[in-house]
């Protein structure tokens, strides 16, 4: 008897001793920050999981993957090799053509200059670029970088603002149709999957459709859509695709740019505007510099842990996403709803209040420990939002704006005790008892 309870105690000992060395490698975010209450995913997500933090660790210290003489260059490479198997599996595309870069912006850089400036190079008169009025601002300034040499047209189609329409807060594909047939030489369309400030779904089979149909080279930037959606670019006629780690509860500082068979499968018009990559010797001549193979690594693990169940974890967001528009409007806040959105992404108008989101944000953080985004900044900084003005929110409700963006592990208690802050913190803001605001539209 005495032995079993001897052996019992060792055995729990190092039980305990297991344990507190894996919390050891890595903490959660609410270990580190017990107080902290994170709805910002949609500016950047925190590493949750051991598994991807344990990719990162193992593969920090490792040789230069591209000196494959050695064996330790070689293991280096296979990881890399192993990491791009792993993302082209999740699209469903091959391998060599998954190029890995520094982040979304860099990817959709790359990309997007490329066609343009091959298309000078080999043509002469004008190209147009359509895109939307809503795109990430990546998109927006390598385009008006791009239209310094003055043979550049852009075409940005407006996002449908008819509440009765099935696009509302996205982009029509009639519109976009329309853009095609009323310009001249459309080389190329970039328009985004999700839109990060209202998370809109834009109808990207609709406009592939049109882009496949009209030969046109399309991009589209998916950066807030990966972690919400299992994408196949080819079941889109999607020829070229950005995003980013730091989206998916991975590491800050990785990005991927997916470019179709390198233009091989596209007919020779498009092969000849993205024939001339720059001959940088890494990722397969479009990106120099030696790989991050850790944070690489880290990206392909965060890429498989969130389109695990993805299903079901939607729908889990969904509820909490109800309830959470559910109990706003209930006090008087507007929320901002495209016709068809993504579920982490919640845009709400705090009517009524009499300081302005920024103030609001930062109250929610500095004393409820509670972080959220904001879109338009308050206007006296003149800073109001391109996307609520293409969604044609007044300017006196645009600076009452803020953005709730869950992840994957904002649990039921930090979603009710979001909204009970906010409600608490709506009644001290709103100055004026006889608040009745409801019934005036924020929204035109
Ligand atoms: N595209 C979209 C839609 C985004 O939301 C962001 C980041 O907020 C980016 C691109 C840029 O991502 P990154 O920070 O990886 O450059």
């Amino acid at each position: 008897m005495k032995t079993i309870l001897i052996c019992l105690v060792i055995i729990l000992i190092i039980l305990v001793f297991i344990l507190m060395n894996k919390n050891e490698t890595f903490k959660p975010l609410s270990a580190k920050y017990p107080q902290q209450h994170y709805f910002d995913n949609n500016a950047t997500t925190f590493i949750y999981d051991d598994r991807v933090m344990k990719e990162i660790t193992d593969n920090l210290n490792v040789a230069n993957p591209s000196n494959i003489l050695h064996q330790l260059g070689q293991e280096s490479k296979k990881k890399l090799d192993e990491s791009r198997e792993i993302v082209a599996k999740d699209l469903n595309v091959n391998p060599s053509e998954i190029y890995f870069t520094g982040c979304a912006t860099e990817s959709n850089n790359i990309i997007i200059s490329d066609i343009v400036n091959n298309w000078m190079l080999h043509n002469k008169g004008m190209a147009t670029v359509l895109t939307s009025n809503i795109e990430h601002g990546s998109i927006y300034h390598v385009l008006d970088n791009l239209k310094m040499n003055n043979r550049l047209n852009i075409v940005r189609v407006k996002v449908d603002t008819d509440k009765t329409s099935k696009y509302y807060g996205s982009v029509n594909p009639e519109d976009v149709k329309e853009a095609i047939e009323n310009n001249d030489n459309v080389i190329l369309m970039t328009f985004m999957f999700v839109n990060n400030e209202t998370g809109a779904i834009n109808p990207i089979k609709e406009i592939g459709f049109l882009a496949k149909q009209y030969n046109i080279f399309f991009h589209c930037d998916a950066t807030q859509a990966i972690p919400k959606m299992i994408i196949h670019p080819y079941d889109y006629n999607i020829n070229a695709m950005s995003f980013s780690g730091h989206k998916l509860h991975a590491p800050k500082g990785v990005g991927v740019l997916y470019i179709q068979g390198r233009c091989s499968m596209l007919n020779k018009t498009t092969q000849e505007i993205c024939s001339q990559f720059k001959t940088n010797s890494q990722e397969m001549g479009i990106r120099g510099g030696t790989e991050n193979v850790s944070f690489i690594a880290g990206l392909s693990k965060a890429l498989q842990i969130v389109h695990e169940d993805r299903d079901k974890k939607n729908e889990i967001m969904k509820a909490k996403k109800d309830y959470i528009i559910q109990q706003l409007e209930y006090h008087g806040c507007e929320v901002i709803k495209p016709r068809k959105s993504v579920n982490n992404t919640i845009l709400v108008i705090l009517k009524g209040i009499s300081c302005c989101n920024k103030t609001f944000a930062k109250e929610l953080s500095n004393k409820y420990g509670i972080s959220v985004g904001t879109s338009s900044a308050c206007l006296t900084s003149n800073e109001k939002s391109h996307v609520m003005e293409a969604m044609c929110v007044k300017d006196c409700f645009a600076e009452k704006v803020i953005r709730i963006s869950m992840s994957d592990y904002n649990t039921e208690d930090d979603v009710r005790y979001l909204v009970n802050s906010i409600i608490e913190l709506l009644r001290k803001e709103r100055k004026t008892p006889e608040f009745n605001d409801n019934t005036v539209a924020a929204v035109n």
